[in-house]
């Protein structure tokens, strides 16, 4: 009997160990990690001059309480890490992971408002479906009623729009005026919930599990941005998922050269090595928290040398190993073996994404763009047959109520063509089983 539980009953094997894109269990059984974790792992697995970093970190420290040290290592990973943002997001707060970024970002997002006067500001726009974490300040922004509902009286519920799925509302996503069209829901909003109590619009800049790597439409990152400036509404891009390197830059936001207030970063930050995020903010409005009485927020764990000096060495190995051009070069070339398997598979009804944040999505019908009966439970089935066969992939239901079932295909950025042929020859057989199953 196991002591542990997650969210279900259902029994994992033993992890054994896990090198670049490969991780075996204590059985010796071979898996390709298909999805790095949870689309965190995006240096690889075991990466030697990653754990020498720490090995030697953790012969100095391991820990500094930060009211009593700053350590090298957090200041350098801040330093690295401001120099990867746009100009003028110089200042760096550490945590542990993806929801404490968020609910750090919201937090320092409504203390400046307070400091600069602007009291009255507290709404937070997201989108729906969108996923921003499992704390409750990240779950009442989350978009997604499956997992935010059974806690909505104990959160204070915020606005929120539709995500731009043009492909579902058959709009053309290239056509400038589709971005324009869905922008405009998010003027709308703020005009509808009274300018002045609209503190921020957090959204994925492309989207992650929640939408199963949605492309925003062209105009719309841009946009969206605009019209938060013309509100004196704060633009946080949650990056937890986009971040280092994923998408085929390092940010996802250097796709559109957006500039925005504030950028929540985890996941592939410190690539599954340690727990860590943190959120980047422009200089003037962290200066206005400071000089407003400082901020009133902060974790035990806040920029351990141990995470941050396994954050430093995976940023330096992205870097050495060229992963963000390779995200991209893989990406292209992921994304053509995804097609092909559209074509050979009548039940993928789409497949999107950038660099290696990709997915394909199930429906019964590509013409009306029908899901799957729920009964189904195809995603689940599909990342099942797969993890038979020795591939991980990670899928996310989001047609209940709002989208449909996909899979996410996010290896590793150190992949090659060899391990995208054994991954796509691997999905092909594990799709064609899936249909047989569900005699469809
Ligand atoms: N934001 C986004 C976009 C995410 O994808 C996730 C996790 O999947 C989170 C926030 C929450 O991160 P964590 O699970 O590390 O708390």
């Amino acid at each position: 009997m196991s002591h542990l539980f997650y969210q279900t009953s259902q029994r994992r094997p033993l992890l054994d160990q896990a090198r670049g894109v490969y991780m075996w269990d204590v059985d010796g059984k071979r898996y390709l990690d298909g999805s790095s974790g949870a689309m965190v792992c995006n240096i690889g697995h075991s990466n030697p001059n990653v754990l020498d970093a720490m090995r030697r970190q953790m012969e100095k420290s391991t820990f500094g309480y930060r009211l009593h040290f700053e350590t090298e290592a957090s200041e350098q990973l801040a330093a690295r890490t401001a120099a990867l943002c746009p100009e003028g997001m110089n200042k760096v707060f550490f945590v542990s992971g993806g929801s404490e970024a968020v609910e750090s970002a919201l937090k320092l997002a409504r203390q400046h408002a307070l400091a600069v006067g602007q009291g009255k500001r507290w709404k937070i726009i997201s989108r729906t479906p969108s996923y921003h974490g499992c704390t409750l300040g990240a779950l009442a922004i989350t978009g997604y009623a499956p997992l935010t509902a059974p806690f909505a009286l104990m959160m204070r519920e915020m606005p929120k729009i539709p995500a731009p799925r043009a492909y579902l509302d058959g709009l053309d996503p290239t056509d400038p005026a589709t971005g324009a069209h869905y922008a405009a829901m998010l003027e709308q909003e703020i005009i509808a919930q009274g300018p002045d109590s609209v503190l921020a619009f957090v959204v994925e800049p492309i989207g992650g599990a929640s939408t199963g790597a949605l492309v925003p439409p062209l105009g719309y990152m841009q946009a969206v941005q605009d019209i938060c400036r013309r509100y004196g509404v704060l633009l946080i891009l949650d990056e937890v998922m986009t971040g280092a390197g994923r998408t085929g830059r390092f940010l996802a936001l250097e796709h559109w050269n957006l500039s925005p207030d504030i950028v929540v970063l985890s996941k592939g930050f410190a690539a599954g090595y340690v727990p860590l995020g943190a959120i980047a903010a422009r200089d003037d409005l962290v200066q206005a928290v400071l000089d407003g009485g400082g901020f009133l927020h902060g974790f035990t764990y806040a920029g351990n040398p141990l995470a941050c000096a396994a954050g430093c060495a995976v940023i330096d190995e992205i870097a050495r190993l060229g992963l963000v051009q390779n995200a991209q070069g893989m990406g292209r070339a992921l994304r053509a073996r995804l097609d092909a398997l559209m074509a050979r598979h009548p039940i993928i009804g789409d497949v999107r994404g950038q660099g290696l944040l990709l997915a394909f999505e199930f429906m019964a019908d590509r013409d009306t763009k029908a899901p799957l009966p729920s009964a189904l439970n195809a995603h689940q089935r599909l990342v099942d047959i797969a993890y038979e066969m020795g591939l991980i992939v990670y899928s996310r239901r989001t047609r209940d109520g709002v989208a449909g079932d996909h899979i996410m295909v996010c290896p590793p950025l150190i992949v090659t063509e060899q391990h995208l042929d054994e991954i796509t020859q691997t999905l092909d057989a594990a799709l064609t089983r899936l249909v047989d199953d569900l005699a469809l």
